[in-house]
């Protein structure tokens, strides 16, 4: 009998890459999404498919899927600093109430359940790269802490189902992450810069652009978490890729990909915004055999052709 999974944020960027995995293994997917930033346009490919079904819901609220369960991946949430800050309450709920509720329906199923942490556990880092045993740097009341402590407390939730109710749990931290489907208006820096080059307008820098991040094609990812899934590892681990640039860099990467005019120009840095991101990945490496296989200028290529595609260029 084939596999039954529920991925929440089905609908968004990840979870709907994750859906396009877990279907073509044959697994049988829930997805489930409250379509508050997820868009129905990234998984309507698997309505007609028989190992599909789609749940609109708010897993902040009791979540009930009937019949047996295998695992679940807890993927939404809001997951860019401009929607955090516009729904700071429900990006609060979704990485507590929702995952106790999600925890809560493992346990009811004996289900796996896979939740999606994040680079921003180590807040604005004093160690680089960051690894797994550094507890990170985090302003609590600060307009980032809404997602940084939500997704605190998440981890901290998940371990103690795992050590109270022996509960079968994986903790993945995904570092920045790009591709196909990301949301046009999204804020983010890779969505901002590609539809501003294409557009012919200006990029817009935060700060000075020296800070760092350090950017993961969305597939490499995924086999990243599938890995993760599948192993027998439940401290949390991190998936990312560590090729670290400048956003200046990265901008004017962006530039020259799209064969744009546009200049960078410089905005103010939001408050708290992480100097340096790198992830070390030495533990993925080691329990997964896992290491990002696609490049930026590979990556960036086609992620292009679908933000063009998109806007109709
Ligand atoms: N950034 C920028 N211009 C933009 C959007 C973002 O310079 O239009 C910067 C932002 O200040 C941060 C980096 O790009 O330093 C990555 O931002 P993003 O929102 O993509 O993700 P973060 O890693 O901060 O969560």
């Amino acid at each position: 009998m084939s596999k039954r999974i529920l991925i929440t944020g089905a609908a968004g960027f990840l979870g709907s890459h994750l859906c396009d995995k877990f279907v073509s293994e044959g697994y049988d997917v829930i997805g489930m999404d409250n379509l508050i930033t997820g868009s129905l346009d990234n998984i309507k490919h698997h309505f007609p498919k028989a190992n599909f079904q789609f749940y609109h819901h708010d897993v902040s609220k009791f979540v009930h899927v009937p019949d047996q369960l295998d695992y679940i991946l807890h993927f939404a949430s809001p997951a860019s600093p401009i929607d955090y800050l516009r729904i700071p309450i429900q990006t609060l709920k979704v990485g507590s109430l929702g995952t106790h509720n999600l925890l809560g329906l493992a346990r009811v199923k004996n289900a796996r359940m896979l939740i999606a942490s994040t680079s921003e556990v180590y807040g604005d880092p004093l160690v680089h790269p960051q690894s797994e045993d550094y507890w990170g740097n985090v302003n609590p009341v600060g307009p980032r802490g809404v997602y940084d402590e939500a997704k605190r407390f998440q981890e901290a939730m998940t371990m103690a189902y795992h050590t109270y109710h022996g509960l079968e749990t994986r903790i993945v931290r995904i570092f920045n992450t790009y591709g196909p489907r990301m949301r046009l208006d999204d804020g983010r820096v890779l969505p901002a810069f590609m539809c501003q080059a294409l557009r012919g307008e200006d990029l817009t820098a935060f700060g000075d652009g020296t800070q760092t991040r350090s950017f993961c094609y969305v597939d490499d990812l995924v086999e990243g978490i599938y890995r993760l899934l599948h192993s027998d590892y439940v401290q949390p681990v991190n998936i990312g890729n560590p090729d670290e640039v400048t956003i200046n860099e990265f901008g004017n990467e962006i530039i020259e990909l799209t064969n744009s005019k546009s200049k960078i120009i410089y905005k103010p840095l939001p408050i708290d915004d992480p100097m340096r991101r790198r992830p070390d990945i030495s533990l993925a490496k080691k329990i997964l055999g896992w290491q990002p296989q696609v490049d930026r200028k590979e990556g960036l290529a086609k992620t292009l052709e679908d933000f063009k595609d998109r806007l109709g260029l």
